[in-house]
């Protein structure tokens, strides 16, 4: 299992074994939608982000 620093509070975001770019993901601490933007290194970006 991976983790990811979320942008928004940048606690650590646990992310599954079968992550795929495009999954969402809910940061733990501060509940924000995360959407997966890359593997190896990961990225997240917020799901909710436009412009
Ligand atoms: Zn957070």
């Amino acid at each position: 299992m991976s983790q990811v620093n979320c942008p928004d509070c940048s606690k650590s975001v646990s992310l599954p074994d079968n992550t795929e770019v495009g999954d969402v993901l809910v940061c733990d601490s501060c509940e924000v939608e995360l959407e997966v933007t890359n593997l190896e290194p990961t990225q997240v970006d917020h799901l909710l982000a436009q412009k």
